[in-house]
């Protein structure tokens, strides 16, 4: 059996693996499965600790956090509980062995539970085991040949109806091939291509398709993701498109969401606001290249959120004057506020917003130069 320990043993004495010299040391029958398998198989330094335990994970993780002094999140409901420590995050959840009645045709080494655990994972890749109990550590159970899969670069389901039980599975598949630069294996392409056809992703809730589509942009190569899945028809998005959200990378999301159908994705309110100023896009654009003051350069830009600037100098280049103009007006300080009106004897109301507001906009356009000069505008006015 394949044994993991030396790559383990070559990291740096990290929180995680802190957390496993704690099982080591423990009378858990204790696993590490997932993300952290497959990483130290390909030899990637891994991010977060997928830890399933025989016994009573919770119990378990209040014991380690003494030790690590993190931040405990308790799952009661599912019997799982996370510890956070400076951004490495240790998962733990309870193996319920009682559920599954197959034990009788098990390998005795390995317990029913952790083999009902890794059936219904999403791809071979990650439905490895790794123990960390001290008489076994480092013997890896791969049911279901991760390892080779790993060595072909292939992104394989468990089984036919994987992405018809969880279709979230559609996306991370594309997200995986795509880190790792693998291939989908054979008929697995085949079912993503059935599931595309009938619209699989579909059945899925508004929050779980955000969820994936905000994991695809934090990975490194977001746009290369989205060719691949407008590529399979998944969301089909015009060459344009492509190309601005490969360039824009992680805050090509909000342009992704746009150019789909976002309408039952939970948005955020500021999530909304930039999804809708890409919509308007063009008109925004059309407003700016007829434009000619500096304050109204000014506030056609500073209404937009980063996002929807960086890609309007995506799309057209010729605006990147006005942009310096616009970086320049930002560091430009009010010469007066609020106090300065309540000094002169104004009373505070509604009209204190609009006078700021046009004494600042004659300032951005350098028609008041000087302190007194507003001061002495207002004056005139009051
Ligand atoms: P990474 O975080 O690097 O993307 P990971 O493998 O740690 O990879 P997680 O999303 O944290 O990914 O999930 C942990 C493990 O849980 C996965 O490796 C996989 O075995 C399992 N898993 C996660 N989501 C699903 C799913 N939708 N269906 C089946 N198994 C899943």
């Amino acid at each position: 059996m394949a044994k993991l320990n030396s790559l383990v043993k070559k990291q740096k004495k990290s929180v995680l693996n802190r957390a496993i010299d704690f099982f080591f040391k423990s009378d858990y029958h204790t696993y590490l499965v997932g993300g952290y398998v497959r990483d130290n198989a390909m030899g990637i330094e891994p991010v977060d600790l997928d830890i399933v335990l025989e016994g009573d994970a919770i119990k378990a993780a209040r014991q380690l956090n003494r030790n690590l002094k993190g931040d405990l999140q308790i799952y009661q409901v599912f019997g799982t509980a996370t510890i956070t420590v400076n951004n490495e995050r240790i998962d733990l959840a309870t193996a319920r062995g009682e559920q599954y009645p197959n034990s009788a045709r098990l390998p005795h080494v390995f317990p029913a539970t952790i083999i009902h655990d890794l059936n219904r994972r999403d791809f071979t890749i990650n439905a490895m085991a790794m123990s960390v109990s001290h008489h076994t550590f480092g013997e890896i159970f791969d049911p279901f040949n991760g390892l080779e899969d790993i060595r072909k670069g292939l992104i394989k389901v468990l089984h036919r109806n994987s992405f018809v039980d969880d279709p979230s599975r559609l996306l991370r598949a594309f997200r995986y091939k795509n880190r790792f630069d693998f291939k989908f294996e054979e008929k697995t392409r085949q079912f993503i291509n059935e599931a595309v056809q009938i619209k699989l992703i579909d059945r899925l809730t508004g929050k779980r398709i955000l969820n994936e589509i905000n994991l695809i942009f934090d990975e490194n190569d977001p746009g290369k993701i989205v060719r691949e899945l407008s590529m399979y028809k998944f969301y089909p998005l015009s060459t344009k498109s492509i190309r601005i959200i490969e360039r824009l990378s992680r805050d090509g999301r909000y342009y992704f969401v746009a150019n789909i159908d976002y309408s039952k994705l939970p948005l955020s309110r500021s999530e909304k606001a930039i999804v809708q100023h890409f919509h308007k896009l063009d008109v925004i654009m059309k407003k700016l290249s007829k434009t000619q003051t500096k304050s109204s350069i000014f506030h056609i830009l500073n209404d937009l959120e980063e996002p929807v600037r960086k890609a309007i100098v995506i799309l057209q280049p010729k605006f990147e004057l006005k942009f310096k103009i616009y970086r320049r007006l930002q560091k430009i300080k009010p010469f007066i506020n609020g106090q300065d009106l309540k000094k002169i004897g104004l009373n505070e109301g509604p009209q204190f917003k609009k006078i700021l507001s046009r004494i600042f906009d004659q300032q951005l356009d350098g028609k008041i130069k000087t302190r007194k000069q507003a001061l002495d505008q207002i004056r005139l006015k009051a």
